[in-house]
């Protein structure tokens, strides 16, 4: 294996010109598209276009012209093509965190009497704090069990198994299938965190027989900082599933002003205030690009380049105090790739100066993402170069390395 071949990968990979559809600066090698994806090349002129004729021009009336009142359902209806969801089962809303909230409560309305919601040691944490809020609010128990005792640990009092279906430091991912039926055999229901899926991996909600499932806008889907998330209510579930922020938005008629809240009767019920336009906007750049390419064959090449990325880390830079986390099978991964190292924080410092972005995932994870639209196989290979050459020199050996930043 040598530059050569990486290069070879890249003349012959059919998502190749998707790099040109991303605005990214020249030299730089982004492996951190898994927390902040890249910028579509459409994003600026659709963003442009919407401030000034939409919002500067048209004004209100863009409400029903521009179809900014239909965008939620809409682009919604986009990731559904990417999660194996139907139309009409996804809308754009508010934070993922606050989408867990929303779901997480609906799924105690549809089981009403249980009252135990079931996730994971080691999931994300804000995942895990919403689902602390919840239940002291609503009288709920949380049990956060190891990994291995999750299936085990479904019980006739538990309402919802609380999952992210790939691990945000290990990138493991759980079979959804199987701990969804495994759900349904105990008449509990099954949520899943698609933060680090949707835009990588191609999704089968559906084929799984999901119930719940909810998603970050600004990782794989390239929506922008802050992006609006998504979620899921299987077409099943609409007519019963209870939001508990009943906002304007996710009332039959928003603008009949009834003095009672009456909820959609359809994923509309979901919503709660007014639609971020501008957020949407670009979310939906970045959304079309991956219908494009298709999510089968982005998961193809992500999956390609993270093998390509842990054989030869393995083989470059052995006996350098790296140690991989996850599983090594490419099956059972999404699409980053972490590592620990004991100068975990440093280590990503010194490869952020030398251009290469990752990023650090507390306490020791220095982590790498490979989203299959635009990065190149010779950007894995350079990668490896640059980590092999910062730890035989212990480059990250300096002050300025280890000066922790707000955000990592
Ligand atoms: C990124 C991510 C989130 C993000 O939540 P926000 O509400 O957008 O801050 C949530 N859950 C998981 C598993 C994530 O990876």
């Amino acid at each position: 294996m040598d530059r050569r071949h990486a290069e070879a990968l890249d003349a012959a990979d059919p998502l190749a010109r998707f790099r040109r559809s991303f605005d990214l600066p020249e030299g730089l090698i982004y492996l951190d598209g898994n927390s902040l994806g890249a910028l579509p090349r459409t994003a600026a002129a659709r963003i442009d276009d919407l401030v000034r004729r939409e919002w500067g021009r048209d004004l209100i009336t863009s409400w029903n012209t521009a179809g900014w009142i239909e965008a939620p359902q809409r682009v919604g209806d986009k990731i559904a093509r990417l999660i194996g969801a139907q139309a009409n089962e996804v809308v754009v809303a508010d934070s993922t965190s606050v989408n867990l909230f929303k779901l997480a409560a609906g799924a105690l309305s549809l089981r009403p009497g249980r009252r135990k919601i079931l996730t994971e040691i080691g999931n994300f944490h804000t995942d895990v704090y919403v689902l602390e809020g919840l239940a002291a609010l609503a009288g709920a128990t949380l049990e956060i069990v190891p990994t291995e005792d999750v299936v085990g640990a479904i019980d006739e009092q538990t309402a919802l198994v609380a999952l992210t279906h790939v691990h945000y430091a290990s990138a493991r991912t759980w079979d959804m299938a199987a701990v969804t039926a495994a759900a349904h055999a105990k008449g509990a229901l099954a949520l899943w965190d698609l933060s680090h899926t949707a835009g990588a991996l191609a999704g089968d909600l559906n084929g799984a027989d999901a119930d719940l499932a909810v998603g970050c806008g600004y990782k794989h889907l390239n929506g922008g900082p802050g992006a609006p998330a998504f979620l899921f209510v299987a077409a099943r579930h609409q007519a019963a599933v209870r939001s508990p922020l009943s906002g304007w938005m996710g009332h039959a008629e928003p603008f009949a002003f009834e003095p009672h809240f009456r909820p959609a009767a359809d994923i509309r019920a979901q919503l709660c205030g007014t639609p971020p336009i501008l957020g949407l906007a670009a979310l939906e750049c970045g959304i079309d690009i991956l219908l494009e390419a298709s999510a089968a064959a982005v998961e193809a090449k992500g999956k390609a380049l993270c093998a390509l990325f842990i054989q030869l880390v393995e083989d470059r830079c052995a006996g350098r105090g790296l140690r991989l986390i996850g599983p090594r099978d490419i099956a059972e991964r999404g699409l980053h790739v972490s590592f620990a190292h004991p100068d975990g924080y440093a280590l990503v410092q010194a490869l952020i100066a030398r251009g290469v972005v990752g990023d650090f995932r507390a306490p020791d994870i220095a982590r790498f993402g490979f989203p299959g639209l635009y990065v190149r196989y010779a950007d894995v290979w350079d990668a490896v170069e640059i980590l092999r050459e910062v730890l035989e020199t212990r480059a990250w050996d300096q002050p300025a390395f280890q000066a922790r930043a707000a955000v990592t």
